[in-house]
């Protein structure tokens, strides 16, 4: 590790925390970062030469594995040509298309560099449609940094312990009104009281930012049919499940047809690129055409757009989703499986190609549930599996996810070291 050590040390000098996002950083497993040197398919190698079977997937972007050549090639290609231009290409009409046809209710799309920016820009767009301010969004759901919903995120604001952030005024967030998981009373008590108030409810359909936590059955409809009785937008964030959990993401699976989308990670491929979308008549109220302002010198980077193309393609062919749904189920029942024999309480979530394992005996079905895992046990969790070569999120309250490059061996190969990982423990 001494590479790593000094890379780390010159790093923190330079950098806050030596890190450009802190759950990198690893405090929260008691570690710290190893420096990546590079990677491939399923593997990545840090500047000591260790290898790592990836389950990170630079959190969630590389579905088809690390430097995939017909990725790389389409990047390359695309730079050849140019870098930016600040001018529009055809390749984000195709990208724009290939939204369309896996997201129906996606009519219209626009792209942007980052998760971040998406649903603040979806935000936005739903409170300048339908002139109110307040939002609903749900405990232990992350949205990206913006300041308005910074309010009990997920992810690295959950394990650095602070649910909201300094320097985020207070009328920011005052329009920000917060409900449970899983609990479609939480957002009926809002409702009740601030329904003409309210311009959408955000949610990730399925959690990924507190662990995974899937809905239950009947929560997500019943999202829908609250903000349609009271006039408001349901915005679906499917910057992690979007292309990862189907295809078509938690909507194609959950009948359910959201006002607006929010995409990102899969959809760039590892460059800076996601987008939101929607309904025409709304889309429509985005400047140039309507008085909702949105922009981005960078938005629909030629080269982005081409790792994005790439990517979904490749995703795209018969049974390659399919595939990798398959062996995230492999290794999530074989990850239960040592946990009861080996009798180390644990409870794995999963939803298609994502999943997380929660040192806990109850169901994990919100934030509260989620925070009543044993976190001390996940680090040593942690820590001997990349002891071991196995690399996954250095945190509980994270997606782990599976990648077209893994492959059978990999995942018996990773239930051995797990085996022997919780043998330890
Ligand atoms: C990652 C993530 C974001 C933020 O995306 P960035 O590209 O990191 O800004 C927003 N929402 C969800 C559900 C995410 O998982």
């Amino acid at each position: 590790m001494r590479a790593s050590e000094e890379a780390f040390r010159q790093a923190a000098e330079a950098i806050p925390g030596g890190v450009n996002s802190p759950v990198r950083a690893a405090l929260a497993v008691g570690a710290e970062p190893a420096f990546i040197a590079r990677g491939e398919g399923a593997f990545l190698w840090d500047v000591d030469g260790n290898r790592y079977l990836d389950y990170v997937g630079s959190w969630g972007p590389l579905i088809m594995g690390h430097a995939h050549p017909a990725v790389v090639e389409a990047v390359c290609a695309a730079a050849r040509d140019g870098l930016s231009f600040g001018a529009p290409t055809p390749g984000e009409t195709r990208l724009a298309r290939v939204v369309r046809d896996a997201f129906p209710s996606m009519e219209m799309v626009r792209l942007v560099s980052s998760g971040t920016e998406a649903t603040m820009s979806a935000i936005r767009l739903a409170r300048g449609v339908t002139g109110r301010d307040c939002i609903v969004k749900f405990e232990g759901c992350y949205h990206g940094h913006a300041d308005a919903l910074l309010v009990k995120a997920g992810s690295g604001a959950l394990t650095m312990g602070v649910p909201s952030s300094a320097g985020v005024p207070a009328g920011c967030t005052a329009s920000t009104l917060v409900a449970r998981y899983n609990d479609l009373d939480s957002v009926r008590a809002l409702f009740a009281e601030r329904g003409e108030e309210i311009a959408a409810v955000i949610v990730e359909p399925v959690a990924g930012n507190m662990g995974v936590v899937p809905p239950r059955d009947g929560f997500l409809p019943g999202l829908r049919e609250i903000t349609e009785a009271y006039g408001s937008l349901l915005v679906f964030d499917e910057v992690m499940t979007g292309f990862r959990v189907s295809f078509g993401g938690v909507q194609a699976l959950c009948g359910v047809d959201p006002d607006l989308t929010c995409l990102g990670k899969i959809i760039g491929g590892g460059m800076p690129l996601a987008a939101f979308g929607g309904k025409r008549r709304y889309l429509e109220q985005l400047a140039p055409l309507g008085p909702v302002y949105q922009a981005g010198t960078l938005a629909g980077n030629p080269v982005a757009v081409a790792a994005g193309l790439a990517t979904v393609g490749l995703l795209r062919e018969p049974g390659v989703h399919e595939g990798i749904v398959a062996k995230t189920e492999e290794l999530a029942r074989g990850i239960e499986r040592l946990g009861i024999a080996r009798g180390v309480p644990l409870r794995v979530n999963r939803a298609g190609a994502m999943f997380s394992v929660f040192f806990t005996e109850d169901e994990v079905c919100d934030y509260r549930s989620a925070l009543s895992s044993n976190t001390e046990l996940y680090a040593c969790f942690y820590r001997f599996l990349r002891a071991s070569g196995v690399y996954i999120a250095p945190s509980q309250f994270e997606a782990l996810f599976v990648s077209a490059a893994h492959t059978d061996a990999h995942i018996a190969d990773t239930l051995e070291r797990i085996e022997a990982a919780l043998a330890r423990m």
